[in-house]
């Protein structure tokens, strides 16, 4: 995979106008009124019709890269593509990832999760879970409504998790292309 790497320029000295931070002030309101004016004039003109979201009657269709919540990946025998290795509840910076392994000898899976609980109280969606997955088994959603009436609603079950493969397929289609993945079709 080709990396980009953007230098920034981090000046260790700022002088006294940059210091008053009036410049990147200014600079941000010019943005801000450049990209509104612009929405006006489209909008007065017609070729604009909206910029507003009338949420949540109205969606925005978000980029392929969003990240939602994390989701396990559901096969389609019903089992989840997970095998427990334990390398996203490492990667996790917010440790609240909590998995624990059981074995299916039956089905020739020598590991799976028995349970795998996300806590998304803690959960920052940084996808670093994503990211460390050998199996695709976990992946970032698009889903961000999370509401709970209290802590123990904002601990998703193994249940709650589970997604079935077909519908993640445009998040799976896009870490291939990002990750430069083969894809191998999963065993019986
Ligand atoms: S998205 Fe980040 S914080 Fe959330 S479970 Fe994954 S690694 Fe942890
Ligand atoms: S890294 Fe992937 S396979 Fe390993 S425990 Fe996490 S979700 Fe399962």
């Amino acid at each position: 995979m080709a990396v980009r790497v953007v230098h920034v320029d981090r000046r260790s000295k700022l002088g006294w106008m940059e210091r008053t931070y009036l410049p990147a002030i200014v600079a941000g309101l010019a943005t801000t009124s450049r990209v509104f004016f612009k929405n006006l004039a489209g909008w007065l003109s017609g070729k604009k019709p909206g910029f507003v979201v009338q949420y949540p009657e109205e969606r925005v269709d978000y980029a392929d890269a969003f990240r939602g919540m994390p989701v396990l990946v559901q096969l389609d025998n019903g089992h989840p593509k997970c095998v427990a290795c334990g390398l996203c509840e490492f990667a996790c910076p917010t440790d609240c990832i909590t998995i624990v392994p059981g074995e299916l000898p039956e089905h020739g899976i020598e590991r799976y999760p028995d349970e795998f609980d996300i806590d998304m109280s803690r959960c920052m969606f940084c996808g670093l879970c994503e990211e460390a997955c050998p199996e695709e088994a976990i992946v970032m959603s698009r889903e961000v409504e999370l509401g709970a009436y209290d802590r123990e609603g904002t601990n998703y079950r193994k249940s709650d998790l589970l997604v079935p493969e077909p519908l993640l397929k445009r998040r799976l289609d896009f870490l291939r292309s990002e990750y430069g993945r083969q894809h191998e079709a999963p065993k019986d």
